[in-house]
């Protein structure tokens, strides 16, 4: 497979999402790093995006709840190039409605090679990383070939 890159700006694009026993968690994280997060254009799924818009005071843009669609609308973000970084507390000891899309998001992450933090330790880790404040070339898979090819079939 080709490779490609796609430049992340100083001004990262970082979702925010938080199933229901780690929102506390994520509120706590949030609290801490109040005026890194700041520096940033913030995402999240419906509610943790009203918790931490309550918490902070910072504008976040709002998707639907999760299990309503949230995690496939960020999906979708990270796949069209619109997030560039996630912060995912998602809960390892509860059974969710929405599972599978838990799975698909975590999987589309990494398919397009953006930053993701799943508990807090990574997310003071990545937070904390100079490159957060750095202009920073993300490497994609490149589907131009794949692309063309498909024009290419008569209909
Ligand atoms: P919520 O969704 O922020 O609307 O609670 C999070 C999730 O369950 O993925």
């Amino acid at each position: 497979m080709r490779y490609k890159t796609i430049p992340m700006d100083q001004r990262k694009k970082i979702a925010l999402v938080a199933h229901d026993n780690k929102k506390n968690d994520l509120l706590e994280w949030a609290r801490f790093n109040k005026d890194l997060l700041a520096q940033h254009d913030l995402y999240a799924t419906g509610t943790t995006g009203k918790l931490l818009e309550q918490e902070l005071g910072i504008e976040i843009v709002k998707l639907q709840s999760g299990p309503l669609g949230g995690d496939q609308q960020i999906g979708s973000k990270i796949a069209e190039g619109e997030i560039d970084f996630m912060i995912f507390f998602w809960d390892p000891l509860e059974p969710l409605p929405h599972d599978t899309d838990v799975k698909a998001l975590l999987r589309i992450a990494v398919v397009w090679n953006i930053p993701v933090a799943c508990n807090r330790s990574s997310a003071d880790f990545m937070i904390s990383s100079s490159l957060m404040t750095e202009e920073y070339e993300r490497i994609v898979p490149d589907y131009s070939d794949y692309r063309a090819w498909m024009k290419s079939i008569p209909k």
